[in-house]
């Protein structure tokens, strides 16, 4: 597969952007080569800027499920462009995108909209803060919240300790609050709370892990956080940037039947543009600026073009309700590569929820970050490659889930099983 002018214009990239790249994941630092320079996308199907074209199962890191420019997307963005990119002020469809979220999530009455997945996690954490008065906070090693400073910790290993930060420019002081502790142990956390829960503002969680690989919840694990929480007088905060209006029109929170006090949306709800939201109860959310003390606030919170994409999504997934199609093809993906690799001798193992899944190349289940850490990396980074070669466009970490949407057909899983099957014996061969 040629790919010389991706190669050439990662070298030009690399002399002007920080890395090449405005978000790091992208320079497949994880498996090797050239990032791919992009040019278009149809439906399941992008196309590079030589001209070849993959099966997309990145979607632009998830938020496109009705997969590249659907055409009612396409059709709202263009209306919006008629009439201003920008006001700076209050906009009919705000209200229309706030009461669609609102209608299909169990835990929200009132939102608030922000332009990213990072900027709603920290402002509900902010908010969770100042309403209960409490500057702990309680996060899952290898869950993703965004890169604001309190969320950007590294975990402690066994149980939950005192974390220390994940990047440099982080303040010890940030993080000094941040407690963390394994994805699904939930008796970790239950100490915790018992012990100092007085302390704690709130425990924030990816209901369906998405950051580490995928990792569902084990039954009775957010049922407990919820009980915990409920006990200590500590908000839950269901970060749903990743599982929001994917993983159904409720969500992780309606499709698994626990409510938190907080949410955070981005992602799908944004339609493939900046968009993010969070809120809760009215109760809760009445503590925000300008009714209240909390304040958050952006100059481009609830942009015409990004609401505009956002509404035109969520109405197209509420008036056909695609999620019990697209996991039938997901479904039918999962099978097919574990049989791929069964003939081919490779051990894997897929972990899947809904319309969602990962790939690891280790055997048994992957419960939380260790389990996922221990998956052998560079058998990944040479399935990445293959696949890359053979028109699968994967994403290139192993801790990433690979999403489907609606546009994703047999044709598509087909090629896909194909190029596994060959990859998947390339690897067992040494020859890859
Ligand atoms: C992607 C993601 C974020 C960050 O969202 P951005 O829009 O990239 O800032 C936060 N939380 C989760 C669970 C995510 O998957």
């Amino acid at each position: 597969m040629n790919r010389n002018r991706s190669h050439d214009e990662w070298q030009r990239a690399q002399r002007v952007l920080a890395g090449g790249v405005n978000s790091p994941v992208r320079a497949f630092g994880a498996v090797g080569g050239d990032p791919i320079f992009f040019e278009s996308g149809d439906g399941a199907i992008v196309r590079d800027v030589d001209g070849n074209e993959y099966v997309d199962y990145v979607l632009s890191w998830g938020p496109l499920i009705l997969g590249h420019r659907h055409p009612a997307v396409i059709r709202a963005l263009e209306l919006a462009l008629t009439r201003g990119t920008t006001f700076g002020a209050p906009t009919i469809a705000e209200t229309d995108l706030a009461e669609e979220l609102i209608a299909c999530t169990p835990s929200l009455e009132v939102v608030r909209m922000v332009s990213s997945g990072t900027e709603a996690a920290m402002s509900a954490i902010r908010l969770a803060r100042g309403f209960t008065g409490r500057d702990g906070i309680v996060k899952f090693d290898g869950c993703y919240h965004g890169h604001a400073d309190a969320l950007l910790v590294a975990a402690g290993s066994g149980a939950a300790t005192f974390s220390i930060p994940g990047s440099r420019g982080v303040p010890k002081r940030a993080v000094e609050h941040s407690h963390v502790a394994p994805f699904n142990d939930g008796d970790a956390v239950k100490k915790l709370l018992r012990e100092k829960g007085d302390e704690i503002a709130v425990v924030a969680v990816e209901p369906v892990a998405g950051n580490m690989g995928l990792v569902p919840p084990e039954p009775g694990f957010l049922e407990l956080l919820r009980a915990e929480t409920e006990r200590a007088g500590t908000l839950l905060l269901f970060d749903e940037v990743m599982t929001g209006f994917r993983l159904g029109l409720s969500s992780a929170q309606g499709r698994l039947g626990v409510t938190p006090d907080l949410t955070a949306l981005a992602k799908v709800v944004g339609g493939g543009l900046p968009l993010g939201a969070y809120g809760g109860s009215a109760a809760v959310m009445k503590h925000l600026a300008p009714g209240g003390a909390v304040y958050q606030a952006g100059t481009l919170s609830g942009n015409p073009l990004a609401v505009a994409a956002g509404l035109a999504t969520v109405r197209e997934l509420r008036a056909t309700e695609p999620y019990a199609a697209i996991e039938k093809t997901a479904g039918a993906l999962e099978t097919g590569l574990l049989a791929a690799a069964d003939r081919a001798g490779v051990p894997v193992r897929i972990q899947r929820e809904g319309t969602m899944m990962s790939l690891y190349f280790r055997e048994g289940p992957v419960r939380d970050y260790e389990d996922a850490k221990s998956a052998d990396q560079e058998r990944f980074a040479r399935f990445h490659r293959g696949m890359r070669d053979r028109g699968i466009y994967l994403p290139p970490s192993q801790f990433e889930a690979y999403f489907l949407s609606t546009e994703h057909g047999e044709a598509e899983i087909e090629r896909t099983i194909e190029a596994a099957a060959a990859t998947f014996a390339d690897i067992a061969s040494g020859r890859s």
